[in-house]
């Protein structure tokens, strides 16, 4: 009898952000994965989000890298690394070390940034190595550091489980780390877990809060520093605990002397100091919110002040809590990926650290003794010549730094600039010397760190798509070809893991907390088998949280608990620029979108880049609902939707960051954004900047289906994939006089039957294309913003052409509206309709009548809101 049975799973881990939640993936027999939660994952016990869920939707190949290529033109491997390695040793002999530089990802696995960093460190003798993680959670970095010797997250996921107070500070956790999120509403129900949000804007994460805190953007220390006031003043220090620090006293007197206005009301300070000091167990959870600022490095020692100062760390339900962006941001930090760090959390600027770590490696250079170039700093010396070979690994900065505009072009003026990706359709490769192609996420074997330093296998489950080969095997044949083979000589990811565990030992006999050596000598059918485990890792500790003890990491074993006073944004608002701008990530979409706008389901919730803005904002600018907005500074400018809500405050817009050249050139928010960094950390400040708004004057507005990708010229277009190919909106500045003729050509249609409704008065028209009554394409446009049933449309291209002209459903199909839960595909139409035909109240019930937030749950807080604002209007009617 034939054998139907499934191949088995094969546990690995999700590649999008820091929870870093076990998956299960099958071979699905055409290409593709099947995917679902590993239930003895301990980061999320068998659960995903809308994005874990969604993962097997984006292993397509249509928009793969299958072979490398040199100035346009496909090379083999051999020649790709020889130009690689011949560039960099001949503008490092010209120009010396520092003239070349790694920009490199969250995205890599611990054993490719183990041999970046080897290879840029010890080899080239350079400490020009950054990465993206710089724009994530270096503030974080920097703030540990001070306070605690070492960048290390005390605590736990279970601490979650065992917290009675979980702060939010600076992150919308329901969408960025939801599965987290997830946990917390669970200890919410099971023992009562109290939530309070600290946020500028409402967000998804306020729903279930029992205190939201609007807090004015930036003014995190005044707040933290009035916590730490009130402390002391209601004899809630823990005078035991502060014998293992130094620093009280005047990070105290700091505090006290601070006062800075925090945009809250007197009521809403006092009602979080109570909480925070009543409740014993207390997490305060911090992320992009509090990290991506001027201030960050000062924002997190105000929270680390307070934790310290209550003797609240490091014990269960306790602590605080830094999440992490990216899958590997925390491997990034342990193996050294940043510019000021060495590996294994040794220091570049200890002299015996470096010395160490040469003999180690049996390194040629000498190791810097002081940080390289910060990412932006990097791009600043990639803009003024001083870097002449720029290596960029799995990320995109054309888009995501500050000044977009101005990075792209300082890498298009790159005497040589090579890119290792997945892909060469993004803003950054397409305009790199050389691009190698990079195996995908289920091609890859190594390993991770999540935000709780559990350390998890990513295995390969998938054959590497064409020529793409993993990236540490990019960098080691560079370096072998520089001249270097011996030490980059690896048989797998396995021989790297044991060379960095090994390095491990030595951080540990320096007393380091960062140390794995127990796998040191781990064989590879026991790396390939590794469990998800918690460092440290050693002959006498694994995993468990830190400090409880009160043994910390500087030099006299203490603490630091550090004077810190509020400083504002850099940039200030101006009569020019009079708005703040904020910026964050939607629920289904992963930066750049490279993944995530592969999925159909994940492209329908939020299809295009959006402005909040408050509504009598949007009343004084003449702004109406669906509008397009112009968001300006003095560098750059970019074109959004104009989404009207008060969850924005007066005076504050807020625009996601997805959005590249590719999908919505003029929805790049990152090109409006300056580059200010941290004086400490050195990240960017992308959540408080100054900008002017205007309404943007289209001559028309359009919405387009097609069966195939297009790349209009038009000032305001984007893009998203359906299941029947893409949904577009478009904007114009320019009349069209003949709209049949503009289709053809937008569509590249030329011999498609056409069928129309014209109305020249109002600019609108109405077309499909088609070819034996099967629609290829449409185009509807409107002197306004056009009012279509998109969803209808984005799923008929490729039928029946005649009734799409009308633009809406026939009278049997309702509309479902826009997407809510993606996992079931639930609109918001149909979920309205739910609750007034059936007088649902509740998230359960609608999940019971329409599956909505059932599966990963991830639309929850929306169904929350969406239920309030019915019932609402439905007891003032
Ligand atoms: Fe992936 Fe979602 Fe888990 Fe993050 S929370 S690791 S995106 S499944």
């Amino acid at each position: 009898m034939k054998d139907v049975s499934l191949p088995p799973a094969i546990r690995s881990t999700c590649p999008y952000c820091g929870v870093g939640c076990g998956v299960l993936l099958r071979e699905d027999g055409q290409g593709g994965l099947t995917v679902s939660g590993d239930p003895d994952h301990p980061a999320n016990f068998g659960k995903l989000c809308s994005k874990g869920s969604a993962l097997g939707e984006t292993m397509g190949v249509e928009t793969r890298l299958a072979g490398p290529r040199a100035f346009g033109t496909g090379v083999t491997w051999d020649d790709a690394l020889d130009l690689v390695a011949g560039r960099f040793v001949q503008t490092i002999k010209d120009h010396g070390p520092d003239s070349v530089a790694f920009y490199v990802s969250g995205q890599l696995l611990t054993e490719d940034y183990y041999v970046a960093n080897k290879l840029m460190k010890g080899f080239i003798g350079s400490a020009n190595i950054d990465t993206n993680s710089r724009l994530c959670m270096a503030s974080s970095v920097a703030g540990h550091k001070r306070a605690f010797g070492t960048d290390t997250v005390p605590g736990t996921y279970e601490d979650l489980d065992e917290a009675d107070l979980i702060v939010l500070t600076g992150s919308n956790l329901a969408w960025c780390h939801p599965i987290l999120y997830q946990r917390i509403l669970r200890a919410r129900e099971t023992r009562g877990t109290k939530i309070i949000v600290i946020d500028p804007r409402r967000t998804a994460s306020c729903d279930m809060a029992d205190l939201h805190l609007p807090i004015a953007p930036g003014a995190d220390v005044p707040l933290f520093n009035r916590l730490l006031t009130e402390i002391a003043a209601r004899g809630a220090v823990n005078a035991d605990f502060l014998t293992n620090t130094n620093g009280f006293e005047a990070a105290l007197a700091a505090a006290q002397a601070d006062g800075a206005p925090t945009g809250l009301t007197e009521d809403d300070i006092k009602a979080f100091c109570d909480m925070w000091i009543e409740n014993e167990r207390v997490v305060t959870i911090y992320s992009q919110g509090v990290n991506q600022s001027t201030s960050g490095a000062d924002k997190v020692n105000a929270i680390l002040n307070c934790h310290l100062a209550a003797g609240r760390i490091g014990t269960p339900g306790c602590g605080p809590f830094s999440v992490t962006g990216q899958p590997n941001a925390m491997g990034g930090r342990e193996v050294g990926g940043l510019a000021n760090m060495l590996a294994c959390h040794l220091d570049l600027e200890n002299e015996a650290h470096r010395a160490a770590v040469k003999t180690y490696w049996n390194a040629p250079a000498v190791i810097p003794d002081a940080a390289g170039l910060k990412a932006v700093d990097m791009f600043n010396a990639v803009a003024d010549g001083r870097i002449k070979a720029l290596w960029v690994m799995h990320t995109n900065p054309a888009v995501t730094l500050p000044e977009a505009d101005n990075v792209r072009a300082a890498i298009e003026n790159c005497p040589f600039v090579v890119v290792s990706d997945i892909t060469d359709q993004t803003d950054t490769a397409r305009i790199a010397d050389v691009v190698l192609p990079a195996s995908g996420w289920a091609e890859k074997s190594g390993t991770v760190t999540n935000t709780d330093r559990t350390i998890s296998r990513q295995r390969s489950v998938l054959p590497a798509f064409g020529q793409a080969r993993p990236d540490w095997w990019h960098l080691a044949e560079v370096g072998k070809r520089m001249g270097w083979a011996e030490a980059f000589t690896y048989e797998g990811p396995a021989d790297i893991f044991r060379e960095y565990a090994a390095l491990s030992q030595i951080a540990g006999d320096f007393g380091k907390d960062f140390d794995i050596s127990a796998l040191k000598d781990i064989d590879t059918a026991a790396y390939d088998a590794m469990e998800p485990t918690r460092w440290p890792i050693t002959d006498t500790r694994q995993g468990g949280r830190f400090f409880a003890d009160g043994a910390f990491f500087h030099a006299d074993g203490k603490a630091k608990l550090l004077p810190v006073t509020h400083r504002a944004p850099a940039a200030q608002p101006s009569a020019e620029a009079p708005f703040i701008l904020n910026t964050g990530r939607n629920r289904d979409q992963w930066h750049t979108m490279t993944r995530t706008a592969l999925s159909p389901r994940l492209s329908s919730h939020l299809a295009e880049p959006y402005l909040d803005i408050h509504p009598t904002d949007a009343a004084d600018l003449g702004i109406a609902a669906a509008d397009l907005i112009k968001v300006s500074s003095g560098h750059g400018g970019s074109i959004l939707r104009a989404r009207i809500t008060d969850a924005v405050a007066r005076g504050q817009v807020f625009a996601p960051i997805h959005w590249t050249g590719e999908t919505a050139p003029s929805g790049r928010i990152d090109a409006v954004i300056t580059g200010n960094v941290d004086p400490v950390s050195g990240q960017p400040e992308t959540k408080a900047m100054p900008v002017a708004v205007e309404r943007f004057d289209a001559a028309w507005y359009g919405f387009a289906v097609s069966q195939t990708p297009i790349r209009p010229d038009l000032p305001y277009w984007a893009q998203a994939r359906t299941t029947a190919g893409v949904r577009m909106e478009l904007a114009g500045s320019t009349e069209i006089a003949d709209w049949e003729a503009y289709a053809r050509s937008l569509f590249d249609l030329p011999d498609a039957d056409i069928s129309s409704v014209i109305d020249p008065k109002r600019g609108g028209a109405r077309i499909v294309l088609s070819h034996d009554g099967q629609c290829l394409a449409a185009l509807f446009t409107s002197r306004d913003p056009i009012a279509v049933s998109r969803d209808y449309l984005a799923l008929a291209v490729g039928g029946d052409a005649v009734p799409m002209l009308t633009g809406r459903p026939p009278v049997d199909q309702p509309d479902p509206g826009p997407t809510v839960c993606s996992c079931f595909n639930v609109g918001l139409n149909t979920i309205l309709a739910a609750i007034e035909d059936q007088n649902l109240l509740t998230v359960d019930a609608l999940g019971a009548a329409l599956q909505a937030g059932t599966n990963c749950g991830s639309c929850k807080p929306e169904l929350t809101d969406i239920l309030r604002s019915a019932n609402v209007k439905e007891a003032a009617e």
